[in-house]
């Protein structure tokens, strides 16, 4: 197994950092942008556009469509990589939700150069609407239906926490097209303007400005070229590309944890106790003991699952655990490290406060920690 990255792969992930540091942090500490900032749309499209140039927003699409084609080991580095940087502004560059994903590759032709290329070049957003108010976890029990009537689709229904929704200008919705098969062949995906679905409250977060919103669909009329893939399908082509969102995921919390224990060990060297730094206390130490050493195991887990991946493997299993471990990890290296800060790292001074906030989604979104554990036994006990 080899984890190391070529010379080319290098370079591009140095160039991603490089620009991060040159451009944006300068500008997050003059504007003083946080994660709780609402930031200009202008602004949020001039990083995407230049993340385009350097290759980073579609990075992980295939080259057919006019990605980065990386390797899975790369792909994952690189998302670590922007984590690391603890940069807000750098975290727009890299595509989530509102971004080019796999799932967008199950798209025909014609679905591929209306909707899937103006977001390959970040000139339109999309999002991902799956979660409804009476079906997270549970995602095969969705309400919204779609009825054929003619050569149309006719969508009723409602869904909510969908990230981007206020801004995209398509999305992909799941809908039941058959209430007894539900996920056996019972439930499709279409493809969604702006103006045919309606938006309704954003809702307000723990961290961050106000990035999900409600959707209603009311007798929403969709031509048949919006149906992605095969009808009664969807949930199935959503369930197999959301495996890598979830590595993602993980590759991020790696980042943004070595990040945080940095940021402890600088804090700790200074920070002066009884005499001497704190980080002559074993106390201390431990804290960042502990965090350095889940750490390692965190990022080894990523770069495992990765490669499984470039192996051609499945790694559902491997991809499942990565996102429970390595999300788990993050929050309690954040924790630890603001405790390390003592009262400091409870002010909005210091950066401890607001990831302590925003992290905690980590282990509800892309499926939830207690859903990752459930795939995992079931793995155990399959055949
Ligand atoms: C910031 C944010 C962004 C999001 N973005 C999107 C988006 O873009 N698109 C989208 O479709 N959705 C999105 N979501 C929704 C997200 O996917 C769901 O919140 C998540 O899947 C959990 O569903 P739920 O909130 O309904 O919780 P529930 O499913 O109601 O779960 C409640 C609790 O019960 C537990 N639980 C449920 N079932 C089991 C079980 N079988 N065994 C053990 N425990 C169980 C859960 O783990 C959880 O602790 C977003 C959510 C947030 C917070």
């Amino acid at each position: 197994m080899d984890f190391s990255l070529d010379e080319e792969t290098k370079l591009f992930r140095d160039a991603y950092v490089q620009w991060v540091e040159r451009d944006l942090l300068p500008l997050e500490e003059k504007e003083k942008i946080t994660q709780d900032t609402a930031i200009d749309r202008d602004l949020v499209r001039k990083i995407r556009k230049q993340a385009v140039e350097l290759g980073v927003w579609g990075h992980h699409m295939p080259e057919d469509v006019g990605g980065g084609g990386l390797s899975n080991v790369a792909s994952v580095i690189l998302r670590e990589a922007c984590g690391e940087t603890g940069s807000v502004l750098g975290s727009l560059a890299i595509a989530g939700p509102e971004g080019p994903s796999p799932m967008h590759l199950v798209f025909n032709e014609a679905q591929r150069k209306k909707y899937l290329d103006p977001v390959m070049e970040a000139d339109q957003t999309c999002c991902f609407m799956l979660s409804e108010p009476g079906a997270g976890s549970d995602a095969q029990n969705i309400q919204t239906r779609a009825e054929k009537t003619g050569d149309k689709w006719v969508l009723n229904g409602s869904k909510h926490f969908i990230s981007n929704a206020h801004h995209a200008d398509w999305g992909v919705v799941f809908a039941t097209t058959d209430a007894q098969k539900r996920a056996k062949g019972g439930i499709s995906a279409f493809i969604v303007e702006k103006g045919q679905f309606k938006v309704g409250r954003q809702h307000e977060g723990m961290a961050g400005y106000e990035g999900q919103a409600e959707v209603i669909f009311e007798d929403v009329e969709v031509p048949e070229e919006q149906l992605v893939g095969k009808e009664g399908f969807g949930f199935a082509q959503a369930m197999a590309f959301l495996g890598t969102g979830r590595l993602h995921i993980a590759a991020g919390a790696v980042g943004v944890a070595q990040f945080l224990l940095d940021l402890g060990i600088d804090y700790a060297k200074q920070r002066q106790a009884f005499g001497q730094p704190i980080a002559a206390y074993q106390a201390i130490q431990w804290m960042l003991a502990d965090s350095a050493t889940e750490i390692y195991a965190a990022r080894n887990m990523v770069y495992h699952a990765a490669w499984l991946l470039d192996q051609g493997d499945h790694a559902t299993r491997e991809m499942s655990m990565a996102k429970l471990y390595a999300t788990e990890m993050v929050n309690r290296v954040c924790d630890r490290v603001l405790q390390v800060h003592g009262g400091m790292g409870w002010m909005k001074d210091t950066r401890t406060e607001g990831f302590y906030r925003s992290l905690r989604v980590m282990r509800i979104v892309e499926g939830t920690s207690e859903i990752q554990r459930m795939m995992i036994a079931r793995s155990l006990f399959a055949g």
